[in-house]
């Protein structure tokens, strides 16, 4: 199983941004370092500074490449227990992921490693049917201003 979970602890809850310092959400996280959606976007199409971190050597969930960072994120609808997905991604594929343009077969491989888990995969805020129609293709890419 290359995507797995963990539980939420205390430490997480109510850490800031660690770009802009936006309080009082579960951000997600990359490795260690939480991040809110407008940064991410921003780095993502060149305006904020590249998220550089050391690159460790789990299996992609999507591709074989071994060198890859953690992704953390809380789904956003949870029963009782509260866990976040921890998904290994390699540099591609995290770029694809964060700019909402996964190919349709890396997002259905994906939802159907998120869902494996019993988490349904329109509860990651990434995957969420706004972004993909029902046959995995990119509704609404984030797209480099050159
Ligand atoms: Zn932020
Ligand atoms: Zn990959």
């Amino acid at each position: 199983m290359s995507i797995w979970t963990e539980t939420i602890d205390a430490e997480h809850e109510g850490l800031p941004c660690s770009r802009c310092k936006k309080n009082g959400r579960l951000w997600d996280r990359i490795e260690s370092v939480p991040i809110c959606p407008p940064c991410t976007e921003s780095i993502c199409i060149g305006e904020a500074e590249p998220i550089i971190l050391q690159a460790r050597t789990h299996c992609c969930a999507v591709c074989n490449t071994m060198a890859t960072v953690d992704y953390r994120t809380v789904p956003q609808q949870q029963g009782r227990e509260r866990l976040r997905l921890v998904i290994p991604l390699c540099g591609s594929h995290l770029r694809g992921l964060f700019r909402r343009c996964l190919s349709p077969s890396i997002f259905h491989r994906l939802c159907g490693e998120v869902a494996e888990l019993g988490v349904n995969p329109d509860s990651i805020f990434l995957l969420h049917d706004s972004f993909y129609d029902a046959k995995g293709r990119a509704l609404q890419p984030v797209v480099e201003p050159w």
